[in-house]
This record gives structure tokens, C-alpha cells and sequence, in this order.
């Protein structure tokens, strides 16, 4: 089936997709760009002809390379983007070849075993209770979804309502409680979900972000309907945990759920170093987690987790007259995510999984958070630098003279710069600078000399 021409074709990319690579850890990490002229040199009419697809690609990959930016790479430390582990890279060079529909069973045997496979080694790696189920879903915010969703199906069968077949419409009331440090994609869930983004009790953080427990229960005891708890592990600014286990006590006293944000922060539980800041996730009703991220797998990768097979299946599961009937303890991974047809991403995360081992895991999160910390250590030699977080993961919180205005400039120069990336954000009213490593390939060499690089342009211009 394969011509000659698309032989090398296919060979032509294999090779673009080998220089960028080899290219990777010495482009400028990201640089400013015209948007305009980058949509003016790829772009044009469509014209009615179609053009050779060797063209097509050689032109693609040529016009856009300004716009690439080197998040795969070592010394991108912005928002929390890892890299992919190069059995990863593989595995979905293969995924796009096999173009397996990773909908059901009978779309791809291999997609469902594929799954079932990585769903229990990964069940294990962060000891959860091995009854849970998994959905594998294109990011942390689907998975906050679709954790969500099952909560708010085991909500309203406390209250004998189906929400799935009457929706919220005339339903009795339920309560969402989240921390004042919950993730934007919890109340991106909620918000699909009907559950109403601004309708939820919001729990007071401690100064590094963590919810309170004593605040928490203070506040279920105020509640007198169905309970739905979210809390997080790794916040998106400090990396601190909200304390799983006494969280998780308030909320099933009183017959709640909770559900956990994890999506970077779960990893811990990969790592015995810092397996102690999850402590009690096993008691977690839901918990999301991106392989995007930490594991280093490329996009699009999420995962969830539901202790309650039946809340998770009865909040997603969909069905039609022409869907093939499964055999005995095989798996349909539509049965788990919001989506029907979608890309087969477990091979991605089976690879990854395998190529590491749990040593390799552990190793990756180890490493990242010793190298957070020698930034921090780097950065603070700086005068006038101040660290705002207690570095208790791989994220760390800069901010240079105590001033918005000088922060925002760094942060400004280090794009610029193109030696690393770094993204702003703003903590406790203040601007910061924060710096998240999570790739798999960054060295202490890379972050000696992002860090230099930093001080440099953070010295005031003469
Ligand atoms: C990144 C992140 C998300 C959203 O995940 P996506 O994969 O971008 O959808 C949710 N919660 C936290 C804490 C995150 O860091």
C-alpha cells in the first residue's frame, strides 16, 4: 500500500523530526515572534489544488520554526510542561501509524489491553486501592471533569435523583467545597458540570497554599446537604499538598466525596522520598493526574482515578444499538472519559511506564525536585532575590527587589533571552517569577546556566 513516494516522505519527516530534536537543547528556549507574519508565511488561500505532501510538510516545518518553542527541551520552566521520554516519542510515532481508534474494545483490542495494562501498573505505582477505576483522558482538566462528574453522580443518588437522566434541573440541592487555592480546571468542571463555577464554598489556605482542615471543618459543619470535597496535591504556584489524610477524614465522616487535583503533585507518590506529602490519597474518592506533565509523555495525556467503578461508569458510560458487545473482563475505554472516538494514548504511557521502571520514575521526581532546589539556591545568591515559597517540590517562587514592577522586567528579559523560559504569575498580590522543572532531560548544568542567565538580566541596566 506504502508507494515509493510516500516511503520518503515518511522518511523526509522522520529526519525533520531527528534535527529538530538534536536541535532542542541549544534553540533559544522560546523568542518573541510575529504572529502575523508567522500566519502570513504559513498561511495564504487554500488554494483547490492540492500540493505534494513532501511539499506540503518540508513547507510547514520550515514556515512555523519561528514560532516553535522548546518546551521539549531542558530549560523550559514555565507553567509545569515536561518533556517526552524518547520510548514515549517512539510509542506515538507508532500510535499515529497504527491510527487505532481508542473508543472501544472492538475499534482496537490493542488500545483496550494497551489500557487495562498501564491502568494497574499505574494503580499500583501511586497505591491506589486496585478496584479503582481509570479513564484515560487528554489532560488534567478533562480528568477534573470527569472525576467531577462522578462525584456528582454518587451526590444525587444520596438524594435518590438520576441526574444523568433528569439533569439539575428542579434537583434538591448539593454543596461543592473548595480550597481558595483550587485550580481554574476544577471550576472549569464544575461550570460544564452545572454545579455553577462561583456556587461553592471556598476554604481559606494556609500561607504556602494548603488548605486548612480546621477551616474545612468548620465549614462542613455549616452544610446540611450531599458534600463534595476538592482538594489538591502540588499547587500550581508553591507545589504544596493540601493534607490528604485529615481532609479526607472530615469529608467521609459525614458522607462526602472527595476529590483530589493531582495533576503534577500525584507523582509523588511514585517517589519514597516523597510519597509522605500524599498521605491518605488511597482515600481519595477521585484524584486526577496528568502524564503530560511529570511522566514526560507527549500531549494529549490525563488520567483519572474513581474508588467507585459504578459512580465513574454511570457518569460517562454511553451506548447505541451498533456498539459491539463486550466479552468477559475485557475493557471499553470509552466507558470512563467524556469522549467516544479519540487517539489510543496508553501506548504512549505503557512505554514510558515500561522504559522507566518504578526506579526510573521515582529517579525522574527526585531529580526534578533536587534541581528546583538548586535553583532556588542559585537564584537566592542574587542580591535582592527573594524566594516566596518553601521549595517542598519542583516549583519555585521568585521575586526580584520586592518590587512588581522589576519582576515583571526579568521575567520580561528572560523570554527575551531565550537561555531559558519562565512564566509570571501572581502570589499573595504579589508578581512573581515561577519556575517549575519537570522535564526528564534538564541537568544541573542546565539549571546553572538558566540561573546565571536570570541574574544577569536581573541586574539593573547601567
Ligand atoms: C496543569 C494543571 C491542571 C490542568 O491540566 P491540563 O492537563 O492542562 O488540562 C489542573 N490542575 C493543576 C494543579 C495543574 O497543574
Amino acid at each position: 500500500m506504502l508507494q515509493a513516494s510516500d516511503r520518503a516522505l515518511l522518511k523526509k519527516t522522520h529526519n525533520l523530526a531527528l534535527e529538530f530534536l538534536e536541535t532542542l537543547k541549544d534553540r533559544p528556549v522560546g523568542r518573541p515572534v510575529d504572529f502575523g507574519a508567522l500566519v502570513e508565511s504559513a498561511g495564504g488561500p487554500l488554494a483547490s489544488e492540492g500540493e505534494l505532501p513532501i511539499q506540503v510538510i518540508e513547507h510547514l516545518a520550515k514556515a512555523i520554526e519561528p514560532g516553535l518553542v522548546a518546551t521539549a527541551g531542558p530549560r523550559y520552566f514555565g507553567f509545569v510542561i515536561g518533556g517526552s521520554v524518547p520510548a514515549a516519542l517512539a510509542a506515538d510515532w507508532l500510535t499515529s501509524a497504527w491510527d487505532q481508534n481508542g473508543f472501544s474494545y472492538a475499534s482496537s483490542p490493542a488500545a483496550a489491553a494497551v489500557e487495562d495494562i498501564a491502568a494497574r501498573w499505574l494503580l499500583d505505582i501511586f497505591g491506589l486501592p486496585r478496584g479503582s477505576s481509570v479513564g484515560f483522558t487528554t489532560g488534567c482538566t478533562m480528568a477534573n471533569f470527569t472525576g467531577l462528574a462522578a462525584a456528582r453522580h454518587s451526590l444525587f443518588r444520596q438524594l435518590d435523583w438520576d441526574v444523568e437522566r433528569q439533569g439539575l434541573m428542579g434537583a434538591p440541592p448539593v454543596t461543592v467545597v473548595t480550597s481558595e487555592e483550587s485550580h481554574v480546571s476544577i471550576f472549569a468542571g464544575l461550570q460544564m458540570l452545572g454545579l455553577g463555577r462561583d456556587r461553592v464554598v471556598r476554604v481559606p489556605a494556609d500561607e504556602q497554599g494548603r488548605m486548612q482542615p480546621r477551616e474545612l471543618r468548620c465549614a462542613l459543619a455549616e452544610i446540611r446537604t450531599p458534600v463534595l470535597v476538592c482538594a489538591q496535591t502540588g499547587n500550581v504556584n508553591t507545589g504544596s499538598f493540601d493534607p490528604v489524610l485529615d481532609i479526607a477524614e472530615c469529608v467521609h465522616e459525614r458522607g462526602g466525596w472527595l476529590h483530589v487535583d493531582g495533576a503534577f503533585g500525584l507523582w509523588a507518590a511514585a517517589s519514597p522520598a516523597y510519597r509522605e506529602l500524599v498521605r491518605g490519597i488511597e482515600l481519595a474518592d477521585s484524584i486526577a493526574v496528568d502524564c503530560h506533565k511529570w511522566l514526560n509523555v507527549p500531549y494529549d495525556s490525563g488520567l483519572v482515578f474513581v474508588r467507585d467503578p459504578a459512580a465513574h461508569h454511570t457518569a460517562m458510560s454511553l451506548s447505541a444499538a451498533y456498539y459491539a458487545p463486550l466479552p468477559d473482563h475485557a475493557r471499553d475505554n470509552h466507558n470512563w472519559v467524556p469522549e467516544a472516538s479519540r487517539r489510543s494514548r496508553g501506548f504512549a504511557i505503557y512505554a514510558a511506564l515500561r522504559s522507566l521502571g518504578r526506579k526510573g520514575i521515582a529517579d525522574t521526581i527526585e531529580r526534578c525536585c533536587a534541581l528546583a532546589r538548586r535553583m532556588a539556591d542559585r537564584l537566592a545568591q542574587g542580591s535582592e532575590v527573594q524566594i516566596l515559597n518553601d521549595v517542598v517540590l519542583n516549583q519555585v517562587l521568585v521575586r526580584f527587589a520586592d518590587s512588581d514592577a522589576l519582576t515583571a522586567e526579568v521575567i520580561r528579559r528572560v523570554q527575551e533571552d531565550g537561555t531559558c523560559w519562565l512564566s509570571a504569575t501572581t502570589w499573595h498580590g504579589m508578581h512573581a517569577m515561577r519556575t517549575s522543572v519537570s522535564n526528564w532531560s534538564t541537568s544541573e548544568e542546565d539549571i546553572d546556566i538558566s540561573a546565571a542567565a536570570i541574574l544577569r538580566l536581573a541586574k539593573p541596566t547601567p
